[in-house]
């Protein structure tokens, strides 16, 4: 046979901790230093081969649904790959799920964030149910009773994907079901009733009928719902089993054919006089799931980051052993412009999300800021610019990269959906022009957040100055531009703090008030070499 030259060897293994200084010192900074060596052994664990293969499996054989038993009984289930359990099972096992809520301390959720920006780099879909578990915990708690029999289901971490009632299984998740054909940004459209049926004081029941057009991983054990009762639009609690041990009436239509997200099931579904409990007050059911969506789309700025890591750690690695013109690609200026390019993008998005994660440790004024109003403006930017990255590191393996042999088109197709869900960017420009508004100090703590970094750097001062200006007298014709300037001064000035002089320079020189455009045009003098170097995954 004829010997095959000049094809890089597999990224695997690989240490997706130790092998990310980025990950590495913003774990430390963001108050998580306490987590490093577990951290350390999952990212270890996490880029074996036999861990990455899962990954393909389960993107290759996706779910298919069974909503009939053989006798023609309703059973509305979901089948699965192996793959999907096995990785769901490494999740949960990590307490990806909950565990800042069930073992609280400074940093969890920052070290929880570092965890699932290295499970996505493996497979993103199992993040869809990590996420909306995770985010549902301060939701759940507004209904104490609900939480004292739930949680320490929720809490525990032993995978359970049977379809039993959940008090006979040993751990449990939970989905929501708010989007309907009519509407997803707009919820007040939502036409799915709640009819009161008893209960009284603390716990309130209900039966649902309604439709809803996106329900993902409908095989979770419980979804928090939006439906209308005569008091308005109220949050339920719908578990699959009823109390008394019948499925639910939670009947799935069909699941979605979807772009990419493809190991994980998302349905469309049908409430069907489902039982289901009252969450919060009625007739306030935004305000009472709104923490949720909130938790959901730092998930997505975490997840997205992570993406960009693992593409980017993609890229360099064929540049680095992968031949052409009489040397290594990553050695061809040009070339070598790109990496660096890509790799300045991943490094601020890793350090925005993961300072982001912090924010939900913190108790104080500044960190309120941050969850409010930085959640959106992270959440548009860093999912709008990681589907360009991912397009942009598949060039960098040419052919190779397009081939579903490599990671990255799964990467490219899974990346848009992040910008979709969970507020769509629009969306996210409005709520972060909400938030200013309403959130009391917002304005002090961006100046105060914003202007010490920009003392450092003459262009930043501009684009902070400019955007402190905006902010104040908000327009929402202009209301990207605003949250892309706010997300990108933001992560200046992290970078200036934080990162070496090479990547904060060429991150600013590159990107502050400049309108962008294809990566790899970096300014003349940029030090890419450091800038790749620092990138390099290690195997
Ligand atoms: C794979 C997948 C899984 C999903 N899983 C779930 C799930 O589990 N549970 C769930 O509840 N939902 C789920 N969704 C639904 C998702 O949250 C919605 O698709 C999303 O919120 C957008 O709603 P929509 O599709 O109705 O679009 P629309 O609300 O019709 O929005 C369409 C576009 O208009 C823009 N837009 C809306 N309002 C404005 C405005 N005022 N000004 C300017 N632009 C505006 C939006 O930004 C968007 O780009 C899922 C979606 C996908 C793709």
């Amino acid at each position: 046979m004829d010997e095959i030259t000049n094809q890089p060897p597999p990224l695997e293994p690989y240490d997706l901790f130790a092998g990310d200084a980025v990950l590495r010192d913003a774990v430390a900074r963001e108050q998580a230093g306490w987590s490093t060596v577990k951290l350390a052994a999952f990212g270890k664990m996490l880029a074996t081969p036999d861990t990455i293969r899962l990954g393909f499996e389960a993107n290759r054989f996706p779910p298919t649904l069974r909503a009939f038993d053989r006798y023609g009984h309703r059973v509305d289930e979901v089948d699965y790959h192996p793959a999907w359990h096995q990785l769901m099972e490494i999740a949960v096992g990590a307490g990806l799920h909950a565990r800042p809520w069930s073992s609280p301390r400074a940093g969890a959720h920052t070290a929880r964030a570092a965890g699932c920006y290295m499970a996505v780099q493996i497979e993103s879909g199992i993040y869809c149910p990590i996420a909306m578990t995770y985010a549902a915990v301060p939701t759940l708690r507004q209904n104490p009773a609900l939480a004292t029999e739930w949680l320490p289901r929720v809490f525990a971490r032993t995978y359970d994907p049977r379809c039993l009632p959940a008090s006979e299984k040993r751990s449990a998740l939970v989905g929501m079901a708010m989007t309907e054909n009519q509407g997803g940004s707009d919820l007040r459209g939502i036409t799915t009733r709640a009819e009161p049926v008893g209960g009284e004081g603390e716990r309130r029941f209900f039966r649902i009928t309604g439709r809803k057009w996106f329900m993902s991983a409908p095989m979770c054990d419980a979804f928090l719902v939006l439906a209308r009762s005569d008091a308005g639009l109220g949050c339920f609690f719908v578990p699959r089993w009823t109390p008394e041990g019948k499925r639910n009436g939670i009947h799935l239509v069909r699941l979605k054919d979807k772009l990419g997200n493809r190991s994980n099931a998302s349905s469309e579904a049908e409430f069907v006089d489902a039982h289901a409990e009252l969450v919060g007050e009625e007739g306030r059911g935004i305000a009472t799931i709104i923490e949720m969506s909130n938790l959901t789309r730092l998930d997505c700025a975490i997840g997205s980051a992570g993406l960009m890591r693992a593409a980017t750690a993609q890229a360099i690695h064929h540049a680095m052993h992968r031949a052409a013109f009489g040397k290594k690609l990553a050695d061809h200026p040009l070339m070598s412009g790109v990496l660096a390019d890509l790799a300045l993008e991943s490094e601020a998005a890793a350090v925005l999300a993961l300072r982001l994660a912090r924010a939900y440790d913190d108790e104080d004024e500044a960190a309120a800021v941050w969850r409010r109003v930085v959640t959106p403006a992270a959440k548009f930017w860093i999912c709008k610019r990681a589907p360009a990255l991912a397009a942009e590191a598949m060039e960098v393996l040419g052919g190779n990269g397009y081939v579903e042999d490599c990671v990255l088109p799964r990467i490219f197709r899974e990346l848009p959906v992040n910008s979709i869900w969970e507020g769509s960017g629009n969306v996210m420009c409005l709520d972060l022009l909400r938030a200013v508004e309403r959130t009391p100090g917002a304005v002090e703590v961006l100046a105060e957040e914003l202007g010490a970094g920009a003392q450092a750097d003459a262009r930043l001062e501009a684009l902070v100055a400019d955007v402190m200006r905006r902010l104040a007298r908000p327009d929402e014709s202009r209301g990207r531009a605003l949250t892309r300037d706010l997300a990108l001064a933001l992560q200046a000035t992290l970078l200036l703090r934080h990162a070496p002089t090479a990547v904060a320079e060429a991150f600013c020189a590159s990107r502050l008030g400049r309108e962008g455009g294809v990566f790899g045009v970096l300014p003349a003098g940029t030090d890419a070499r450091a800038i790749v170097e620092r990138a390099a995954p290690v195997r």
